[in-house]
């Protein structure tokens, strides 16, 4: 492949691909005579005296108008960047080698397209699109049977999480996160906890890409309360600008006017009538970076006890006159904190029908919102 479409390459997938920013690698100079890309070599461990030396290059120069080269100033190795790809591959199961071969299959078919502008944002959203199709085309994820971890189970059960959602939309996992990762590849954590043998359960995140709804990672959570967080985020190992959430739905063609807006995953678990869409820490506005939920009704379903929370209180009154919100306090005997409180303190036993008559919209709503 010419230098430019592998400086593209280079651009978009190895200086954002995990495995090489720990390497850390930056770009040296970039002009008309050379362009070079340095960091520490993985082949020979590079300087073991000095952490900060950088003897490695991806570089090309301008006589040679050819590909770009690799070269190791500490072990002397020396081989044009795919070799080099491929060593690391075979070596570090770093699988770059097949993102630049389906690269240079989508260059060859570009081979009209004579304008090369680098890194402009669409270039960017699509070859990310890419990337994230190649990964998630094999996503079948690799798990352990909710059925034989059981506290897992039990968890889930005892929230009367519908069987539907069992190893659909809650799965578990036994063992370590590392050994998860190292069975379903392209996923990376940076949390020193992944090496911690424990029982977790897992719950996806999902994101919208091209109008589908995709897993774009794990989140693992410890049931065992001596640790924190709570939750440890394993990510697909690329760049990618896509709000993340969570939802009971299995594709974006949803047939219900209404949608739930939850805060917690299980919480979002315990309705099976309802859409529902969760978002962690009551990131509130992220809800409105998701375009496609725009032609729903959206019903905020917040916990119980931050109806009292100023920020809430104030993002409540800031709703639209026709959106809705779930106000707990309808209900004066409801003490409880969130869905998961009320379905384990045996409260309630159907979260769909007992929101029901507390969805409140409009003066209403705002009327009860003022007196609490
Ligand atoms: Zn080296």
């Amino acid at each position: 492949m010419d230098y430019l479409k592998e400086k593209k390459f280079i651009e978009l997938h190895v200086l954002s691909n995990s495995f090489f920013k720990n390497q850390n690698i930056k770009k040296l100079k970039d002009n008309s005579s050379i362009i070079d890309y340095n960091f520490r070599c993985p082949l020979c461990g590079d300087s073991k005296i000095d952490p900060n030396k950088k003897r490695a290059h991806f570089f090309w120069k301008n006589r040679t108008k050819k590909g770009f080269k690799f070269h190791c100033f500490n072990c002397g190795k020396s081989m044009d960047l795919k070799s080099a790809l491929s060593l690391i591959k075979d070596t570090f199961k770093i699988d770059l080698l097949s993102l630049y071969d389906s690269f240079v299959q989508k260059q060859l078919k570009l081979i009209n397209d004579t304008h090369v502008d680098f890194r402009s944002k669409e270039d960017e959203t699509d070859d990310n699109l890419d990337k994230v199709k190649i990964y998630l085309h094999n996503k079948n994820m690799r798990h352990t049977k909710l059925q034989e971890v059981p506290n897992v189970f039990q968890y889930v059960k005892d929230r009367m999480i519908p069987e539907i959602y069992w190893n659909t939309k809650v799965f578990a996992w036994k063992g370590t996160i590392y050994d998860f990762i190292k069975l379903n590849p392209n996923l990376k954590t940076e949390n020193k906890l992944q090496y911690l043998n424990t029982e977790y359960m897992v719950l996806p995140s999902y994101g919208i890409i091209d109008n589908e709804l995709m897993v774009v990672g794990y989140n693992f959570r410890f049931l065992d309360s001596r640790y924190e967080p709570k939750y440890i985020k394993v990510d697909l190992d690329i760049t990618m600008n896509v709000p993340k959430f969570f939802t009971n739905q299995f594709d974006l063609d949803i047939e219900s006017p209404y949608i739930l807006i939850l805060e917690g995953e299980v919480d979002s678990l315990m309705f099976k009538e309802y859409p529902t869409f969760a978002i962690k820490n009551a990131k509130l506005q992220k809800i409105n970076e998701i375009k496609e939920l725009d032609k729903y009704i959206k019903i905020y379903v917040w916990d119980n006890e931050y109806f009292t929370n100023p920020q809430i209180k104030a993002f409540m009154k800031q709703l639209k006159y026709e959106d809705y919100a779930v106000l707990w306090h309808i209900d004066s005997n409801n003490i409880f904190k969130d869905p998961n409180k009320m379905i384990t303190e045996k409260y309630v036993d159907n979260m769909d029908s007992y929101i029901k008559d507390k969805i409140v919209n409009g003066l209403r709503r705002k009327l009860l919102l003022t007196k609490i």
